[in-house]
């Protein structure tokens, strides 16, 4: 079975700070790591690459840093990484990031299946997913909590809705976005890491030509949506403290929620 695994290199956090200024990231100072569901994506394709063979390739697009995310992956056990960086790519909103990993997807050619995260945590679109599905024109399973059977063409799923549970049946090549019930990750192998941080580290960069991508359909020229501003909301409600234990402050309290219509 070969499975396409997606990555996507976040920042430590999900309390995203924005510079009031520039409206851009602030990542000084934030490590990164390879985005929470996209740990569980990876844990589902090397468990079935363990239990059917084949192979799994993982892909990020993402600036040259990126590539720890992908040595990571194959500590945990992937076959291959590709990174994808471009000065290109630069900018991307999620229409171009999605058509620029369908590009490189069928650059890869065969597979049965392509894993995704749900959502990323600083992103937090949940968008490239469905959008790569469409992209490459196969059936997509969201929010899969649970893979049950897998047969040669076609794969049974248990899906999480908001109020319960449905069942799958899926014809195979698929696109799969997972939640985090989906498995517990495996740490990687310090063999693995070692192997994967070496000169031998099977791992290619393409840029957009190696995807035969015109870089007006990448990046911020590929993108359909451009940010106009971006700022931190500002919260109308302002706290007051009260301080003292005197029958005044006491009284001025009672006086303010009154006023206010909460008593
Ligand atoms: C107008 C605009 C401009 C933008 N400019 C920039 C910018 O300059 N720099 C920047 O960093 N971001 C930029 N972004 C954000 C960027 O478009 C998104 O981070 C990206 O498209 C992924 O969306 P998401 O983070 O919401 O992922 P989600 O859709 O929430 O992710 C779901 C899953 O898709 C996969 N995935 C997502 N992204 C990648 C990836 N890059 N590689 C591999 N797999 C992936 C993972 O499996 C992930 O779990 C911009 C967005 C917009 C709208």
């Amino acid at each position: 079975m070969d499975i396409i695994v997606l990555i996507k290199q976040v920042p430590d956090t999900t309390d995203v700070k924005l510079d009031p200024k520039t409206g851009s990231l602030i990542r000084e100072g934030v490590e990164s790591i390879i985005n929470p569901d996209d740990r569980h994506a990876l844990e589902a394709a090397v468990n079935l690459k363990e239990e059917k063979g084949g192979k799994v390739t993982v892909i990020s697009m993402g600036p040259p840093q990126a590539i720890d995310a992908i040595s990571e992956a194959l500590g945990m056990g992937a076959d291959e990484g590709i990174l994808l960086s471009d000065k290109a790519f630069a900018g991307a909103d999620t229409w171009a990031t999605s058509f620029t990993l369908g590009k490189a997807i069928e650059k890869v050619g065969k597979y049965d299946l392509v894993i995704c995260g749900r959502q990323a945590i600083d992103g937090d679109t949940a968008q490239i997913g469905p959008q790569v599905a469409e992209y490459l024109r196969v059936p997509q399973v969201t929010y899969v909590c649970g893979i049950e059977k897998v047969g040669r063409k076609k794969i049974v799923l248990k899906r999480r809705l908001e109020d319960g549970f449905e069942r799958v049946q899926c014809p195979l090549p698929a696109l799969l976005t997972v939640i985090k019930e989906v498995n517990v990750p495996r740490f990687p192998r310090l063999g693995g890491l070692i192997d994967a941080c070496g000169e031998k580290a099977n791992i290619k960069v393409w840029n957009a030509a190696d995807i035969g991508a015109q870089t007006r359909d990448v990046g911020l020229e590929g993108s359909l949506t451009h940010v106009i501003k971006t700022f931190a909301p500002k919260f109308k409600r302002q706290g007051e403290i009260l301080e003292g234990e005197s029958k005044e402050v006491v009284n001025t309290l009672v006086d303010k929620l009154v006023e206010n219509n909460l008593i």
